[in-house]
């Protein structure tokens, strides 16, 4: 069986601990690698690496930091299809939605290249006589980050990129369900000229992050995982003195008003609800309709969902593929009979859909006339199941979706500029679609939900990004006019 192991200090090793993980291909079902899990020794070693690493990196120029960003960027460009494939074996997606995801990270890579401009600080001159004041921002030291599964390539790029461009250093906790991809952009990485040290990538779980959450060398945590997990590190993390952003799960709503284009929202609510089989925080998970949109809309739905190609992550045509593990497939299967149970309408089943018998396959689900107190409404299901909520008026959709608990995406369709207006003042969701049904946005904006959705002050990546990654210094200078003082200017003055 292979053994997958830490990078630290731009070696592979297995560590000190003796606890491994198991990695599944979700298409077959079979075990494909063991995975080291980190011991707190294991911590202590790739914080303290990390820590050494930090003495020179931080003084590093701007202009060598953006060289090797550029080589970076230029071989995820041409290493793509590996990544892409590493993360179809793993986690399950197809390799068009896998191709995608390398693309998104890809686009901080590129973001971060600019970092000499983007690390520009303020300057006043003469706020007082002969005195400047000015800002100057600083790495921060060590950041650790802790990512989820479902996009194992590009979570960390929204956060190593930008805060080693920064000058910090990075120890990563990826997620143990599918660790190969942080790997193989941290071997690029160096290839790219990365010295050693800057960044690491330590495989675990609760005991490697708890070691991290602890570590007096760490300054800072990026997290994106579920709502309690970041809860739990959000608290934990700042207790122990670190700034920590975690971004959690969510709850995304799509509202159907009866005046959209009906074939443009259900082709949306299709690809958004099945797409990397419901396993990304920016799906469509409830979809809310306005007065009779629902009758309009449901057929196509229905017609959409039918023509679905569900198949191994590889398969030519796959549009949908397998859960990332046998447990999340059971217990996104039973939600689906919860919601029975509960009186939703099941008008596609999953479970009893032409599946693939082998892998972790569930077929697309789709519940119709779903109340709010039933559980496939209340809990992030992170699943191909996609739930549709009757609505008599626009105020009502909008109501529901403020008094959600999350707020990470929403998005409206309509072809009203004037309701698209309204929606985008009223509603308290951190990113907003209009006709666009996952609005996550391009890295020269900072990715970030509201609410339980994200703890913390700072959004991910772009300008937020660089404010959480730094530390900002102003300083006050007073250089008095020496000819007023009667200096002579002649040089040398000394000796
Ligand atoms: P998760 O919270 O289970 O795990 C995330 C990370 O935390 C992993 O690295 C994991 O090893 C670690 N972890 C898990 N349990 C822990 C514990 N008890 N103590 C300490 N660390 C622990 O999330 P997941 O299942 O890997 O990913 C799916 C979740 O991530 C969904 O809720 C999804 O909405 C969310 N997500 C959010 C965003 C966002 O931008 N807001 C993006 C992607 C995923």
């Amino acid at each position: 069986m292979e053994l997958i192991e830490h990078w630290i200090g731009g070696t592979s090793t297995s560590g000190s601990g003796d606890r491994r993980g198991p990695v599944y291909n979700p298409a077959t079902g079979a075990q494909s690698a063991d995975v080291v899990m980190a011991s707190k020794q294991d911590v202590e070693t790739a914080v303290r690496t990390a820590k050494e690493a930090f003495e020179t990196w931080k003084d590093s120029s701007l202009t060598a930091r953006q060289n090797i960003m550029f080589a970076f960027r230029n071989l995820i460009v041409e290493h793509k299809l590996d990544i892409a494939r590493a993360l179809t074996a793993e986690h399950g997606k197809t390799i068009d939605d896998a191709l995608g995801e390398v693309q998104r990270g890809l686009e901080v890579i590129e973001f971060a290249c600019n970092i000499a401009h983007l690390l520009k600080g303020d300057y006043s001159q003469q706020v007082s006589r002969g005195v400047d004041t000015y800002t100057v921002r600083q790495p921060r030291g060590v950041v650790a980050g802790i990512t989820p599964f479902n996009f194992p390539a590009m979570v960390p790029m929204w956060m190593y990129p930008m805060a080693i461009a920064c000058g910090n250093t990075f120890v990563l906790k990826p997620s143990e369900k599918d660790p190969s991809a942080s790997l193989l952009a941290a071997e690029l990485f160096q290839k790219a000229g990365l010295p050693d040290g800057v960044l690491n990538v330590l495989h675990g779980d609760k005991e490697a992050v708890d070691g991290l959450l602890e570590h007096p060398d760490i300054a800072a945590i990026s997290f994106v995982g579920s709502t309690p997990i970041a809860r739990y590190i959000y608290e934990t993390g700042t207790r122990n003195g670190k700034v920590v952003q975690a971004l959690g799960g969510a709850k995304n709503h799509m509202i159907v008003l009866p005046d959209a284009d009906m074939d443009l929202a259900a082709d949306a609510a299709v690809s958004a609800g099945y797409g990397s089989a419901g396993e990304r925080c920016m799906a469509i998970s409830v979809v809310v309709t306005v007065g009779d949109a629902a009758d309009h809309l449901l057929p196509r739905v229905q017609e959409r969902i039918d023509a679905l190609k569900v198949a191994p992550g590889d398969e030519e045509g796959a549009e949908m593929g397998p859960l990332v593990t046998g447990m999340h497939r059971d217990k996104v299967a039973s939600y689906i009979a919860a919601g029975e149970a509960a009186g939703a309408t099941l008008v596609r089943d999953g479970r009893t859909a032409d599946v693939p018998a082998e892998g972790f396959f569930l077929g697309p689900t789709l519940f119709d006339n779903v109340k709010r107190d039933m559980s496939i409404y209340t809990d992030e299901i992170f699943g191909p199941v996609l739930s549709v909520v009757r609505t008599e008026s626009y105020e009502e959709a909008i109501q529901m979706i403020n008094d959600n608990p999350y707020g990470n995406g929403t998005a409206v369709f309509t072809n009203d500029g004037g309701a698209a207006r309204k929606f985008q003042e009223e509603i308290q969701v951190g990113m907003v679609g209009i006709n666009v049904p996952i609005p996550v946005p391009l890295a020269f904006y900072s990715f970030g939900g509201w609410k339980h959705s994200n703890f913390g002050s700072h959004g991910i990546y772009g300008p937020e990004g660089i404010h959480f990654y730094t530390r900002q210094k102003v300083i006050i200078s007073r250089w008095p006019d020496p000819i007023h003082r009667g200096v002579d200017l002649g040089f040398p003055q000394h000796g």
